[in-house]
């Protein structure tokens, strides 16, 4: 509904076929554990980490965050993860299911007005260092990093019914020349 909104069309990943033609990807929350396990099951896991290191736009929300994470805190032994991007989250850092909240995020290259950041057992993450950007803090933690045409929120941009996330991430992040 949110990308339908931004005037973008989108189609499900389930098998490797569908990953053919596409400009973007978006890693949904859920729990990262399980899709780590799925996407190694249905021979996910290798072309999605090719297809980001050669350029594809991937924005990972929440679980998605932490499979595109280079190191995960509070994961299991052998959590598999594309480890793509120059962070270390840490899984559930607010707490469970029932301390999930909302909060107004301060996201200036969204425009003047707090996005409303829906945080569902949510991680938090610390920068491993440049080529990642920090683009949002919360309590001094990161939840929001780019590091080129990979993306990374811990919250969800899609239940807030405010697309400024999708609309920036279809205009200025999707458009990036792969290569
Ligand atoms: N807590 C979940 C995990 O660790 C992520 C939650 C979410 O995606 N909303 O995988």
């Amino acid at each position: 509904q949110a990308l339908r909104a931004c005037g973008a069309t989108p189609v499900e990943v389930r098998l490797p076929k569908d990953l053919e033609g596409l400009d973007a990807l978006i890693l949904p929350g859920g729990e990262s554990t399980t899709i780590g396990k799925l996407l190694l099951r249905y021979h996910l896991l290798q072309p999605i980490r090719s297809l980001g290191q050669s350029g594809l736009p991937i924005w990972g929300t929440c679980a998605g965050m932490i499979l595109l994470a280079q190191e995960v805190v509070g994961g299991l032994p052998d959590q598999p993860v594309l480890g793509l991007m120059n962070l270390r989250v840490h899984r559930n850092a607010f707490g469970r299911q029932v301390d999930s909240f909302q909060a107004e995020l301060s996201c200036p290259w969204l425009g003047e007005a707090p996005f409303p950041a829906v945080f569902i057992r949510a991680p938090v993450a610390e920068s491993l260092g440049p080529p990642l950007e920090v683009l949002a803090q919360y309590q001094d933690k990161i939840v929001a990093a780019r590091q080129g045409n990979l993306v990374a929120t811990s919250f969800h941009p899609e239940l807030s019914g405010d697309w400024r996330m999708h609309q920036w991430f279809l205009d200025h992040v999707v458009p990036i020349p792969a290569g």
